[in-house]
């Protein structure tokens, strides 16, 4: 539709506000598995649902349209995204991936990849240098996520896609922290963006759902391809359900991130906490190319105690987060990375990346702000 609306109007106003056949204004769930065919030779769009199905489609359509793509897909998890979209090589190819990339992509990349012959290099993503030393002959994909996941750190985009154009490999992007609404990767160059509809998109921990996006049309086509051999689709009521969720976005992002914001500034006061993450604070390395990137610091982020034992008494005594493995949701997370997202990493792996024992992760939801820092006061409390 057209691109001049704002992403918030163009959340309710796009070309599936309205089902063509009845006018109903909620996307039909469309369950047939496959479609009667009316001529003999010539095959109607739809034949069977692993290929496409309406309800699918028009999340496919939706989300491409939001991060300025021309195909979108819908997968059945983040992780069935991201795993679908790594057969894009082939054996014999190498990945520059970022080392504080979600464990489960890490548990992807350093134990089935190479089984298949595709190596990987972890490199810091803000050392421009680190990446390009990194970068070999076979190199055919630059694997970013930013901000990362716990401790927020922001990869510069347009630089990465540089150096990635410059050795004539593909840049996929994981842009599941700030979604369409804050940073759209692919007109930044980027050639593929990953979401966990788990998160944000969907902002309900109501559904699990990927969702991959591609501009050009001949890496969309290969896409498909692999999206229909692997058959790692999204069910229709699931795809109904992020259609849904998407419609709030808008507001839940902004009410969210705005409400972070002023929690990461409160934490970083409180002498409880030796350590906040969060890009939009003034001693945050990553801010000035956060703000050239984004349209906002996000929902997310980290604090560290000094030991596992206080990290442990905080998360006993605070009452309102749900205390979960997930985030990107209506209600507060809270989360330790140690053994819950980055669980399958090794310890040693884990500390080398910043995640302690002392370390926390909150997605921030919507409740009142002054709830929350009430709440986490008394639990400071009993701390003493
Ligand atoms: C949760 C998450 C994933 C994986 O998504 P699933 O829907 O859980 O498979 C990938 N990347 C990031 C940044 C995530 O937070």
């Amino acid at each position: 539709m057209s691109n001049h609306l704002t992403i918030q109007t163009k959340l309710l106003h796009n070309e599936h506000k309205v089902d063509p056949l009845t006018g109903a204004v909620s996307v039909p769930i469309q369950h047939s598995s496959t479609f009667h065919q009316y001529s003999f030779d010539e095959f109607g769009e739809y034949d069977y649902a692993r290929g496409s199905n309406p309800t699918r489609k028009a999340l496919e359509e939706v989300i491409a349209e939001l991060e300025g793509g021309t195909r979108g897909f819908a997968f059945a998890s983040g992780m069935a995204a991201i795993s679908t979209a790594f057969m894009l090589l082939s054996k014999g190819d190498h990945v520059v991936i970022t080392e504080d990339v979600y464990g489960g992509t890490y548990r992807f990349v350093t134990e089935v990849l190479p089984r298949f012959g595709i190596e990987h290099s972890f490199v810091d993503m803000t050392k421009k240098d680190e990446v390009v030393n990194h970068m070999k002959a076979n190199t055919k994909l630059i694997y970013i996520e930013t901000p990362s996941n716990p401790t927020l750190k922001i990869t510069n985009i347009s630089e990465i896609v540089t150096i990635a154009k410059a050795h004539n490999c593909l840049t996929f992007c994981d842009n599941t922290f700030l979604t369409p609404v804050f940073q759209r990767p692919l007109e930044l160059g980027v050639d593929v963006v990953l979401h966990s509809a788990t998160k944000f998109l969907g902002g309900h921990s109501d559904v699990v759902a990927g969702l991959a996006v591609v501009k050009d049309e001949d890496l969309g086509k290969r896409l498909a391809f692999l999206h229909n051999s692997f058959g790692t689709i999204l069910g229709v009521q699931d795809s109904w359900l992020v259609l849904r969720g998407l419609k709030t976005l808008q507001v839940r992002m902004h009410a969210s991130s705005k409400a972070a914001a002023y929690i990461a500034e409160w934490l970083s006061n409180r002498q409880e906490v030796s350590c906040v993450y969060y890009p939009g604070l003034a001693t945050h390395p990553g801010k000035e190319i956060q703000e050239q990137q984004s349209t906002s610091h996000g929902a997310v982020l980290s604090f560290e105690f000094s030991t596992r034992e206080k990290a442990k008494i905080f998360v006993e005594n605070v009452r309102l987060p749900v205390f979960a493995v997930s985030l990107g949701a209506v209600e507060s997370i809270l989360s330790y990375p140690a053994t819950m997202s980055h669980g399958s990493m090794p310890k040693e792996e884990r500390e080398k990346r910043g995640i302690t024992e002392g370390l926390l992760r909150l997605s921030v939801g919507l409740e009142g702000v002054e709830d929350i820092i009430k709440d986490f006061e008394q639990a400071f409390e009993q701390m003493k």
